[in-house]
């Protein structure tokens, strides 16, 4: 929840101070899920250059690990695209269907809620 509250102040501060800070989550390569992960982080679990799927904490704030298969044959399956900034671009959006019903897209590395669920 700090972390959560710390975006959301690093984006008030942003508009107010007009300095563009890239806040987007950063992304780090791993072979292993960490037990413990980093709010600020977009984990890319793979070996070399193949990748398995990536993996965030909620950004709601609820704990919840959120993992997104990449593999070809998966379904439902996420697309990565890396940027320059070392953030990552999600297609297409994350959507929990149980508990915290988070449903949000992952535009270079920043979270975009979406609106109304039905
Ligand atoms: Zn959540």
């Amino acid at each position: 929840m700090m972390n959560w509250l710390r975006w959301v102040w690093q984006k008030l501060r942003e508009r107010f101070v007009g300095r563009p800070e890239p806040v987007g989550l950063q992304v780090a390569r791993v072979e292993d899920l960490p037990d413990v992960l980093e709010q600020s982080r977009l984990y890319l679990v793979g070996e070399g250059e193949y990748l398995w799927s990536v993996a965030m904490l909620c950004p709601c704030g609820c704990g919840e690990t959120l993992q997104m298969n990449t593999l070809p044959e998966a379904r439902p399956r996420w697309e990565v695209e890396q940027h320059q900034d070392g953030t990552a671009t999600l297609h297409p959006s994350v959507w929990r269907k149980v508990g915290c019903r988070s449903h949000f897209f992952l535009r270079r590395g920043l979270v975009q809620w979406c609106g109304d669920e039905d």
